[in-house]
């Protein structure tokens, strides 16, 4: 299985076999803490050099970014944002405004599944692995009711955002995509770079030949059994994202609550173990990944179902696997 990235109920490995490059190429990969999150990229090239110029500016890429988007850091814009709302409006740099933009679209095509004004729930819900009781309905009320993607206010004329009091955003859901997809167009652009993978932590985007017989497969583990892949197929140029955090949840009374907010009960989703999104746009599959999240899997599928050249796998608490209209899976 050296050649498999391994999907479904516990993603298995996220390495991305070299062997799948050109022979002709050479190849660098690094791993590395970016984000808050394991990162791995890889590149073939006509040189070595080349290879590692084209990850290491990769690399200059996604720290740029995490400055920009990071709501823990005091300093980032974001938190800016976050820190005078409901007092003035922030101006920020196009590409931010921009990626507030193209959130707000996708909560409207979500019906506000996805929305980045989520964030004002994180005084509520801790997902740090511990037993916590259930917030009383009219605390997580209180929290909810500043959750609106339409009071995110956007002035195309200055480039600003204004919140209004108490709210608060957060890229959790779109930003290691986001990154994905700026890290593959600076490492592309380089000349002699002929192909590349990065992985944030599931969510991953390759692009470039892959001229082994292999090619770039997948393997989607048995949702009962992990060890054992039930199906494959294969993509280039694609992100395949994962969402299904087996790191960020609470217990209460026994039950798993993972780290995504229905935002329109402000209460965790339940229902889905792992959604895994297939598109050419790493931070459109991040966002969508989310979202089926709290549509569910019947509203889920119909919206993937919906847009063409995304395909999804959505694996149900009790292990079933649910599959979109398009989606051509290959049988062991
Ligand atoms: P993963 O971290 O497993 O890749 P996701 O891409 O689904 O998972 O992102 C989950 C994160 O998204 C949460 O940790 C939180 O920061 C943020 N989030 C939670 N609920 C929502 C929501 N309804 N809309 C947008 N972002 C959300
Ligand atoms: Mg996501």
């Amino acid at each position: 299985m050296k050649n498999l990235i391994v999907i479904g109920y516990v993603m298995l490995t996220l390495g991305w076999s070299l062997n799948t490059i050109a022979q002709s190429s050479l190849t660098a990969k690094k791993s590395l803490m970016l984000m808050g999150c394991g990162f791995e990229l890889s590149a073939s090239a006509s040189s070595e050099k080349i290879a590692w110029q084209a990850i290491n500016e990769g690399i200059k890429e996604i720290s740029r970014i995490e400055k920009l988007i990071s709501s823990w850091d005091a300093e980032s814009k974001t938190s800016e944002v976050n820190r005078l709302a409901g007092l003035r409006p922030v101006k920020v740099d196009k590409e931010l405004y921009d990626l507030i933009y193209r959130a707000k679209k996708v909560s409207a095509l979500t019906d506000g599944a996805f929305d980045i004004s989520f964030a004002s729930m994180d005084r509520i819900w801790y997902f740090d692995q511990t037993e916590q009781h259930l917030q009383d309905s009219a605390i997580v009320n209180a929290a909810r009711e500043k959750i609106d993607y339409q009071q995110i206010l956007l002035n195309p004329n200055d480039t600003s955002i204004f919140l209004a009091q108490g709210m608060k955003i957060g890229f959790g859901a779109i930003g290691k995509g986001y990154a994905a997809n700026r890290a593959k167009q600076v490492m592309s652009a380089i000349a002699g770079v002929k192909g590349g993978v990065v992985n944030a932590s599931g969510d991953l985007l390759s692009w470039g030949e892959s001229t082994s017989e292999e090619g770039r497969k997948i393997s989607i583990a048995n949702p009962k059994n992990k060890n054992q892949p039930i199906a494959w197929l294969k993509v280039n140029n694609m992100a395949i994202v994962t969402s299904g955090d087996y790191e960020k949840y609470f217990l209460s009374q026994g039950k798993r609550y993972a780290h995504i907010i229905n935002p329109k009960t402000g209460y965790p989703t339940t229902g889905i173990t792992s959604v895994t999104i297939i598109c050419p746009d790493a931070e459109l599959a991040d966002a969508l990944a989310t979202s089926v999240f709290v549509l569910g899997t019947v509203n889920g599928l119909e919206l993937i179902n919906k847009i063409s050249l995304v395909e999804g796998i959505i694996i149900d608490d009790e292990g079933a696997l649910h599959q979109s209209k398009n989606l051509k899976l290959n049988y062991y």
